[in-house]
């Protein structure tokens, strides 16, 4: 019987994030409304890392499955690293996606090119018995700088200001693939890939 893989998120886009990613790999990946899971693990650590333990905890501890959570965001230098473990919430309840990035795009307004670094970082966690101290992390990182208006269809989030200079585009004018090889979550799931592996 193929092992559950639980990916503790209610966001669709994460879901097929993962699965497309651990598609060589013998999971049924699941989300937490596969699941009928419907409370809410409150993010209320500081940091990435901590943000991801305290779901992939208690998420396992509720399912009784291996669990994998993450924990990403942007780190803004000239913000002094905001908006952080607030990515998702920046600005307040009221904004989207889009009103997030025109808050980000207006606090750099005045800032030259060389002043816009920035990074995606994620920490992934995966719980379960079967984990070995039945904890594992791993962090990744992407570098960019922050555009001056946002470019590209693709991706979510930030995604449309995040420039790559590697690249000459931003991650929201790469594929699906494209952005896996090098995006954060998709190096911190590499990180965990011997674990992983170990455990089917
Ligand atoms: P969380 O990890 O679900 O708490 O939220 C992470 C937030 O960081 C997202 O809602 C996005 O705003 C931002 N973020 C994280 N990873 C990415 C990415 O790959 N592209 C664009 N935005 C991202």
């Amino acid at each position: 019987m193929t092992k559950k893989l639980l990916v503790a998120t209610r966001n669709s886009g994460k879901v097929q994030e993962f699965s497309r990613m651990l598609s060589d790999m013998p999971f049924e990946v699941v989300g937490l409304d596969d699941l009928g899971i419907d409370i809410e693990v409150e993010e209320t650590g500081s940091t990435f890392e901590e943000n991801a333990v305290l779901k992939a905890r208690a998420y396992a501890e509720v399912s009784g499955e291996l669990t994998l959570a993450d924990d990403s965001g942007l780190v803004v230098d000239a913000l002094n690293g905001e908006p952080g473990v607030l990515s998702a919430r920046y600005g307040g309840d009221g904004l989207d996606d889009e009103g997030r990035v025109q808050l980000v795009l207006d606090k750099m307004n005045h800032l030259p090119g060389w002043e816009r670094t920035a990074r995606f970082v994620a920490v992934l966690a995966l719980a379960g018995d079967e984990v070995p101290n039945g904890l594992a992390t791993s962090e990744g990182v992407i570098e960019g700088a922050i555009m001056h208006e946002p470019i590209g269809e693709n991706g979510f989030g930030y995604d449309p200001v995040f420039w790559l200079a590697t690249h000459a585009k931003t991650t929201a004018q790469l594929t699906g693939e494209e952005k896996d090889e090098i995006s954060h979550r998709g190096s911190a799931l590499r990180g965990l890939s011997e674990t992983l592996k170990s455990l089917t």
